[in-house]
């Protein structure tokens, strides 16, 4: 089955690049809209090839321009000229002919002193990206800026098989452990170091209120980017582990809980809304359904209803006492933190929410 999906990398150009980028980017976005508002004056679409298009582009990327054009005029005509895009934001664009990942640069084509020359920005690709896009038949490249961040935006088209038949697969997201997962067939693993991260968070915690203090407001900025750095790269690593443990042990389902709208259940005290917040439950589960969906594996959310609270053996209900759970109706015993994972394979399904990745 194929799946198109866009994979965004952050670019790290230098001083000079970004004078090519940003010139690029207007003058893209120009050439567009002086097409469009030709082809609307003329009523039809443009039969200009590059060669009669006059802008400082490397022609492949004028042909791309020419092809945005004509989608957007595509637009204004069946809007019977009611509505006519003028395009505002600088973006450039390059046809997969044109551009190249190799290591950690990605090359396409500019226009310096008149000739069209191919040039190397550095990019955060990091094996997890670079993996998929080998995977990949490669579409569009689009550069954009957001903020004061570079951002290349690379359509793939996949070939996903979807897996069938294989274990259901719940997983439980928590604070003293980041994640539990355990399939139909027994198999348990535990993830992340919820210990290492409280301490990270009281740590900046700490400093950010030392710096409050001292209203230094460019140290606080700097250090919630850090923090987000860290706990990103937690999220994406304990993501990355679970999707690996599904596929070693032939999973087709993730269970997650669904966690929105929480503070409607019985579950407030366990995962509230400030730990929602905090813990970012739903980045997490985000990663994971994204990670998942690469592999062919389906993510699912369940109602988190008593999911802590029952027994995954006889369905009856029980607080848990210290580290273990014992149901004393039908004697079955348990760690504490398995009884949410195990219960979650089993849990209703929600319909109708779906993430895009
Ligand atoms: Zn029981």
């Amino acid at each position: 089955m194929n799946q198109t999906i866009t994979i965004k990398v952050k670019l790290n150009p230098t001083n000079e690049q970004i004078k090519l980028i940003d010139n690029g980017s207007l003058d893209y976005i120009k050439t567009i809209n002086e097409l469009v508002s030709e082809m609307v004056i003329d009523k039809k679409t443009t039969n200009k090839t590059s060669a009669s298009v006059i802008t400082p582009l490397n022609s492949a990327v004028k042909n791309q321009a020419i092809k945005d054009a004509k989608s957007v005029f595509k637009k204004a005509k069946k809007s019977k000229y009611k509505i006519i895009p003028v395009l505002k934001k600088p973006v450039i664009v390059w046809n997969n002919q044109n551009y190249t990942i190799k290591g950690n640069n990605i090359s396409m084509p500019f226009i310096i002193d008149g000739k069209s020359k191919k040039i190397e920005i550095k990019a955060d690709l990091n094996n997890d990206i670079f993996d998929t896009l080998s995977n990949a038949k490669l579409g569009t490249l689009r550069v954009t800026k957001k903020g004061r961040k570079y951002i290349a935006q690379i359509s793939i088209t996949l070939n996903i098989e979807p897996k069938t038949n294989g274990q259901v697969m719940g997983v439980d997201l928590g604070i003293l452990i980041p994640a539990v997962a355990t399939t139909q067939n027994g198999k348990v693993k535990f993830f992340g170091n919820g210990r290492q991260n409280k301490y990270y968070r009281r740590y900046y915690k700490t400093k950010r209120a030392k710096l409050s203090k001292a209203k230094k407001l460019n140290a606080i900025i700097n250090m919630n980017n850090k923090e987000q750095r860290y706990m990103h790269n937690q999220d994406h690593k304990i993501s990355r582990d679970i999707v690996n443990f599904a596929k070693e042990n032939n999973v087709s389902v993730i269970r997650l809980e669904c966690l929105e709208g929480i503070s409607k259940t019985t579950r407030t005290s366990r995962k509230n809304k400030k730990n929602l917040h905090d813990w970012s439950f739903y980045r997490l589960s985000i990663y994971i359904e994204y990670k998942a969906n690469l592999e062919g594996i389906r993510v699912e959310y369940v109602n988190p209803k008593y999911t802590s609270q029952t027994c995954p053996k006889c369905g009856e209900r029980h607080k848990a006492n210290g580290r273990s759970y014992f149901c004393k109706d039908c004697g079955f015993r348990t760690h504490r933190d398995l009884v949410g994972a195990k219960n979650i394979i089993n849990a209703t399904v929600i319909d109708g929410r779906s993430l895009s990745a």
